[in-house]
Parts: structure tokens; sequence; C-alpha cells
């Protein structure tokens, strides 16, 4: 690039000099050197300049240059996007203290997610993650919103770790996370409008454990050896949406959050379903390794692993849940089991003091036939 600019900057100064000057040759030809020192002179710099550079310097300071290692990993997020330093930060872990029942927590109702097989998906490396991007005909109701989908991707960790999820159950990961997200349409026009509002986001997220084969999952899955480098993208026949959502749609997570990648705004409605969907192991694997940050010419290829962020604070927050069997079950069954121990030890020293009494009164009884025969012996002689 640099290359192809240095003939150009020269000529344009030298041919600029000829035409206005009215100066004798040997000033003129002075000035051209002088021209041409400058130009090789400032190019060269600029060269210097940018080699010596470290590469995360050279991004704008609101660039997108962000990844979950090294210097531009998530501790060095908050310097370029100040938000992921901020508030309603996600992923979170979900533990008892912080949930709190909500009977107004209906199922969640998909419209337009069964896509026909003649529609298309494009399903892209974007360098961060491997993201599909959904129809505008899918939407979601029972929220306080219509949302819109706008796209689906995952989050994974890598072939050495079973930990791969955002968010954590009682500080429990889970082998992979699938975020489908979803746009506030009743109030934006399109997904970026309102990626950066308080309201405009919903993301459903669905927590991935190791199980049989999951068909389909692979109507995606098999795609990854096309978009195994960056800004590659293939295109994936329609298939019905919901088949990757779990059974019970009834139960899950609700709370307030982040986008869990920069900018790290403050606009979604998290969903996240409290029972996770089975892939096999093979296909975990191939999700782990399939794909590369890098772009396929990229002397220095860089393994997609470990795309997911460190769960946040969640300092005097609620997560609301649709769900209570999980505690008042527990509940019952702690106390049934307790009476039942108890019941269970006060039977057996009962019956180990019955024992012992029947014991002392069994050699009473085994004496007896003692005395019989005694008697017998005696009689005998
Ligand atoms: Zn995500």
């Amino acid at each position: 690039m640099c290359a192809f600019y240095l003939p150009h900057i020269y000529k344009g100064v030298s041919s600029d000099r000829r035409g206005t000057c009215e100066l004798s040759e040997y000033y003129k030809s002075f000035l051209e050197m002088s021209a041409k020192s400058f130009s090789v002179v400032t190019v060269a710099a600029v060269l210097i300049f940018f080699l010596k550079t470290p590469v995360s310097m050279q991004a704008p300071l609101n660039g997108s240059k962000w990844s979950y290692i090294g210097p531009d990993g998530e501790k060095a997020w908050p310097k370029k996007y100040p938000f992921c330093g901020g508030i309603f930060q996600s992923p979170i872990d979900f533990h008892k203290d912080i949930l709190q029942y909500d009977s107004n927590l209906l199922p969640l109702e998909f419209i337009g997610y069964n896509v026909s097989s003649t529609d298309q998906f494009t399903l892209i490396n974007n360098g961060h993650s491997v993201k599909m991007y959904l129809l505008p005909t899918m939407y979601i109701r029972s929220l306080p919103f219509e949302y819109t989908a706008s796209q689906l991707h995952l989050h994974w960790g890598n072939r050495n770790k079973s930990e791969g999820s955002e968010h954590t159950v009682s500080g429990k990961h889970f082998a992979a996370e699938l975020h489908i997200v979803h746009y506030n349409s009743e109030k934006y026009p399109d997904v970026t409008a309102a990626m950066d509002k308080a309201d405009g986001l919903a993301v459903l997220a669905i927590l991935f454990e190791i199980g049989p084969f999951n068909p389909s999952y692979e109507k995606i899955f098999r795609h990854f050896r096309n978009v195994k480098y960056k800004d590659q993208m293939v295109q994936v026949p329609g298939f019905n949406i919901q088949e990757l959502l779990p059974e019970r749609l009834d139960e899950y997570y609700r709370y307030e959050g982040s986008l869990t990648t920069p900018p790290c705004y403050p606009s979604v409605l998290w969903t996240v379903f409290r029972h996770p969907v089975k892939i096999s192991h093979e296909q975990l694997l191939a999700l782990e390794t399939a794909m590369y940050c890098t772009e396929s010419d990229d002397p220095e290829p860089l393994e997609m692993v470990d795309n997911f962020r460190k769960v946040q604070e969640f300092h005097e927050r609620l997560v609301f849940i649709s769900f209570r069997e999980g505690f008042v079950v527990s509940v019952v069954i702690a106390c049934v089991l307790g009476v039942l121990i108890i019941l269970a030890v006060a039977f057996c020293l009962l019956k180990r003091k019955s024992c012992k009494k029947e014991g002392k009164d069994n050699r009473r009884v085994i004496y007896k036939p003692g005395t019989h025969k005694e008697e017998d012996y005696i009689s005998k002689l």
C-alpha cells in the first residue's frame, strides 16, 4: 500500500512545480530534488512510525479492535469502550441470593421462527464469533415490546476445558452458549439504532451441555468449514430456529444487562433458559476447533477459542425467575429427608434397645434347657 503511494506523491509534487513556477532550470531542479527528498524522507518517516507503533495504538480510539486475550483483552475493554466498565454488565452468575420468583413471567411466543428451506440465512465469521443473520419476519411477542430477530451467535471454550458459557449457575459453567439477538422494533427502525438504548435489545441465551448428537444444531455446524477464517460467509438453508431452543420454554432467568462484547451497551433484556440443550462431544469439538479469528492469508493464524466474557459484578440487583419448584421442592425434599433420617435413627435406637432386651431374655431361655439336660444327666446317673 505504501509502495503504491510513494511514486504517486513524488509525481504530483514535481509536475506541479514544473507547471506553475518560472524559475531557472537550476533552481527548478533544486526544488524538484528537494521535493523528492522531502517526499522520500516524509514517507520513510511515516513508514517507520507505523512500523514501530504497536498495532493496538494504530487503531482509532473508538475502533473495533478488541479481543478476549492479550493487550486488547477484557481488562482493556473499558479504555476504548467505557460502557464495559460501567453498570448493568453481563454475563452474570445466577445464585440463590439474587433470584426472585415472578409469577408474571410467561412463556415466550416465537412468531415466524419456522423459516422455509427456500429462504436462506447468512453465516459469517466476524473474527470474534460465528454469527448467523436472521430474517426480519421473525419476532418475539409476550415481552414489554415486540422484538424482531437480528442475528444469533455462539460463545465457547476450548478442547481442553469444559467451560465455555458466559452465564453460570451457582458458579457452574456450561460447555457453550447461544445468543439470539432481537431489537425493539416497536420503537426503533433497526438493530443499530436500538443497540445503545436502554430498552433496545432482547437476547435469548441457551446453555449447552454434552449429550447425544443434535441434528438441529448440525444445520449450522456443518457449514463451519466454509467460515473457517475471518470475513468468510456462507448461505444456510432456512429451518425452524425454534429447534435450537430447549423444550421447556416456560422456565428461565430474566434480568436487565448488557451486550457481553464491546461496546457493552447496557441495553439488553436477557432471557436465559433454565434447561440446557444437548449437543454431542464431537459437535462441541467441531465448534471449538473449526474457526480462526484471523483472515485466511494471515501469517500468524489465531484460533477462535475461549470467546466468552467473565461473569460481572451484580450488586443490589435481582434476577427474576419464572419457576419456583426448584426451591419449594428442594425445601420440601430436605424437610422430608430430615424427618425420615430422624425417624430412621429413632427406630434403630428403639430396635437396638429391644434387641438388647430380647437378648437378655434369650440368655435366660437358653439357660433353662441346660437345666433340663443337667436334670436328665443327673437322673440317668
Ligand atoms: Zn453473545
